[in-house]
Formats: structure tokens, sequence, C-alpha cells
């Protein structure tokens, strides 16, 4: 028999009135490690998805088989309608119209497909110590010296002479052969060991071994090499001169993997910003009558600055609005105004290991639920969109009313780094923005670590967001 249960003090119902009390979900909630199972098993799936092309690539199928068509200028699209817009294979926005008209305001989300990776250089081949390479140039914030000695795999596109596409990915299949880039052995290191850590591996050190047979021709000096570029050749049916008109990159081989002996993470390469892409997919694509137009965006670009046509600096996603408006003649700017704008990124999870960086009392733990962060940039908040707090206060109540746990998260204390996301390039457009993501341990490393309810809890947010039908009055 259970005890009589214990009136609570004056100070103990005071206490739970009155303090902000953030607290694992697991307290609240023991089953929904069971319940995002499923979920965490569909995300690993689409993390196999390297890189933005890819993931464009994995999702346009996807929304085409639910019943989306190719957004057609002029069309004065009705309440339950789908839409989608891939912007130079690289983005995908998804539309879904709401009851209201699209003038009362876009419910708006964005997540970056792109991730720190090895980009091959225009001219990457070459031959060394009778073994060859591909040089590469890195993309993104990376601690160097983490991409040595990992399986490699790669992945892209090479434009040919005639125009056409051809895809490459090779390392990812189990059958596939493996690259790496090596590193020097720990005998002959004493020096190497004793450089600061962004100089142990130098930029041009990221050389991927590819190769070390030489070509059966006495006649030719680089045998080793020529020996690769007949193996691509025969393959893909391209030359040495391709390069020069080709995305290709590297990306660690491994696959996917539940994380922890309670199978309670996730790790994988690329979470940092796939984990949003998905929860803001899956959501969107589930999202059916909604009151409010609801629309999802792949960003490129945001891990070197969101330059270039398919970043969020450039206005390719608000052309695409300013093309649906303009089928009822509503100016952007209006739309803009009424809209809401989430911009889905990661954020540093508390590590334990490195405290000294971590104010506990404003940044996000693993298993905590979405984090939402008001602000990023370094410096005195430079650099950042800063949600008002009518914005913060709006999406506040989104989540309570849904009933989901979330957190509040500041990227680690003040002046020991920084960073910034997609917000302030959207909110630049007078649109109210706001950051919200999980909390990542290991950010940008070969293998970045999420917790699988806080992915899941995500998805739900996303869903609640866009399932709002409360109209922002700010
Ligand atoms: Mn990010
Ligand atoms: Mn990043």
């Amino acid at each position: 028999m259970a005890d009589e249960k214990e009136e609570k003090s004056l100070g103990q119902q005071l206490e739970e009135r009155l303090l902000y009390k953030p607290e694992p979900v697991a307290k609240k909630n023991h089953g929904l490690l069971d319940e995002a199972k499923d979920f965490g098993e569909e995300y690993k799936q689409f993390l196999n998805n390297k890189t933005e092309r890819e993931i464009v690539d994995y999702t346009v199928p996807i929304v085409q088989k639910l019943g989306y068509k190719e957004f057609v200028l002029g069309t004065k699209y009705q309440p339950g309608d789908k839409v989608y817009f891939v912007n130079r294979n690289k983005n995908l926005i998804t539309m879904t119209f709401g009851k209201r008209p699209v003038v009362d305001g876009v419910r708006i989300s964005v997540a970056h497909a792109d991730s720190p990776r090895l980009d091959f250089k225009p001219n990457p081949l070459f031959e060394s110590t009778d073994m060859a390479y591909f040089k590469t140039h890195y993309y993104g914030g990376i601690k160097k010296y983490q991409w040595t000695t990992i399986p490699l795999s790669i992945h892209g596109v090479v434009t040919l002479k005639d125009g056409k596409n051809v895809k490459v990915t090779i390392g990812e299949d189990d059958a596939d052969p493996a690259l790496c880039i090596t590193d020097l052995l720990i005998h002959l290191a004493y020096d190497q060991v004793q450089k600061p850590a962004a100089k142990v591996i130098d930029g041009e050190q990221l050389n991927i071994l590819i190769g070390s047979w030489p070509i059966d021709d006495e006649k030719v000096s680089a045998k080793v090499k020529l020996n690769i570029m007949n193996i691509l050749f025969e393959k893909y049916g391209i030359t040495e001169n391709d390069f020069q008109s080709a995305e290709l990159c590297a990306c660690p081989a491994f696959h996917p993997k539940d994380l922890g002996l309670d199978r309670s993470m996730i790790g994988a390469y690329g979470q940092d910003d796939k984990v949003c892409c998905f929860a803001q997919f899956k959501a969107e694509i589930e999202t059916v009558d909604p009151e409010f137009t609801s629309m999802m965006v792949f960003a490129d670009k945001e891990e070197t600055g969101s330059d270039g046509p398919t970043g969020m600096r450039s206005v390719f996603w608000k052309d695409f609005l300013e093309d649906v408006a303009s089928a009822w003649n509503y100016p952007i700017r209006h739309v803009l105004r009424k809209s809401l704008c989430l911009s889905c990124d990661v954020n540093a999870a508390v590590d334990p290991g490195w405290p000294e960086v971590f104010e506990s009392r404003n940044c996000s733990f693993l298993g905590r639920g979405p984090v939402v962060s008001k602000y990023t940039g370094s410096r005195g908040k430079y650099s950042t969109n800063d949600a008002s707090a009518e914005t913060m206060g709006y999406l506040r109540s989104i989540l309570d009313e849904a009933e989901i746990p979330w957190q509040v998260g500041e990227l680690g204390k003040i002046d020991v780094g920084g960073g910034g996301t997609i917000a302030s390039e959207i909110s630049i457009h007078n649109l109210d923005t706001i950051d919200m993501g999980v909390p990542v341990l290991s950010m940008h490393a070969p293998m970045e670590v999420t917790s699988k309810v806080d992915d899941y809890l995500l998805y739900k947010a996303m869903k609640a967001f866009f399932a709002c039908k409360v109209p922002k009055d700010f």
C-alpha cells in the first residue's frame, strides 16, 4: 500500500511555483527513450546521406511520393496543398499551404545540410614516394588532427565537358575500399606532439592516401597516379582535367551507430546539422491542413559563412516565398513581417571533461530536450540575431502548450570562443527568428554525439511549431 501523500510545505509549494528547475527528461518521462527508438532508426538512415546534395537526392523522391508537386509560379494554392522547390541540387524547400492566407505569415524553419569535411582541391591528384594522394582543402571549422587515421569516403559530382554530371560515392558500401590520411608514428613525433593542436597537422598535410600500386609500363613516370586515374576512368569515365569542374569531398566513412550500452545516444558524422534537417523535414511532411502555411528549408554553406547562391545569405528562399506570395499580389515584406522562422541548429552540450568552458546555468545538457538559444555570437553579442522577448515568449508558449520539455542554451562561457548561426542572415529581412536545436557533444568532430530523446523531442517541437494556430501579434 502506498503511503499517504505527504503535504508539501509552503516553501516547497513556493519553490514549485516560482523557481525554474531544469531537469533531465528521463525524470518526468522515463519511457521516452523507448518512444524515440523508431525515430532514431529513421534518423540514422537519413544520416547516411553525408552532403547537402545527397540530402536533396534522398528527400526529393520522398516528398514526390507523398504528393508534393513542384512549385509552379502564378498558382493560387489551396489550403492543404503541398509543393517543393529545389535550388541548384543543394537546397530543398517544402511548403504546406495553411487555412489562412500567406500574407498572415508563414511558419518557416531552416537547417543546414552541409557539415565540416575535406573538399578536394581543383587539381587534387599527385604521386609521391610511389604512393598516390588527393589534396584537400578543409571545409568548415575542424580540429585537423581528428581527421587523420580514420576511414574516409568520397562523395560528390564531376561535371564533364559536355555538361553531364557524374555522381561519385566511394567508401560507403562495406565492399568498397576505405581511404585515409596518415599521421606520423609516435616514435618519431617528439617534435610534432610539442606543437599546439592547431599545428599538429598542417592544412597541406591533409592529403588522402588512395593508392600504392603502379601501372605496368616502365615508360611512364607517375605510374601509381596513372593507375589510379585509370581506375577512376574505367568506373566513372573521368580524366584528370575533369577534377577542375567537380565538387568532391571526403567524409568520415563510418555509419551512424547507437551509442552507449543503454543505446540512449547516437554517434555519427554530420549531426550538425542533419539532426535539425531531419526533425524539421519529418515534421513538415507530416503537417496536414495547418492554420498557417509551413515552409521548410535545407540550407547550404553554413559551415563556411552562408555565402554563395545556396547559402542563407543568398535570396533563393526569399525569392521562392515572394514567388508564392505574388500569385495573390501580396508584397513579400508584409509576408516576412508576419512570419516566424526557426533557425534550427545545434548547440554545445555541457561536457564534464571541460567544465571550465561552460556556464552551467545557461548552457545546454544532453537529455534535457531541445535547446532554444536567444542569441549566439561572440565578444559582447557581436553578430547575433538576439531574438526578442516576444519571439521567445511565443515559442515558449508553443512548446509548453505541447508539453515538450526544453532548455535554454548559450554557447559556452562568455569570451571563451563563440560562433554564429544563420539566424542573422534570416532576420536581416525583418523576419522574427529564433535558434532552436539539440545539444551535441564533440561538435564538428568526425563522430558527433546527440541524445535520442533530444532528437525526438526536437521533431515533436517542430510539429507543434508548424501546427500552431495562434497568430503572431507582435
Ligand atoms: Mn550548425
Ligand atoms: Mn557547425
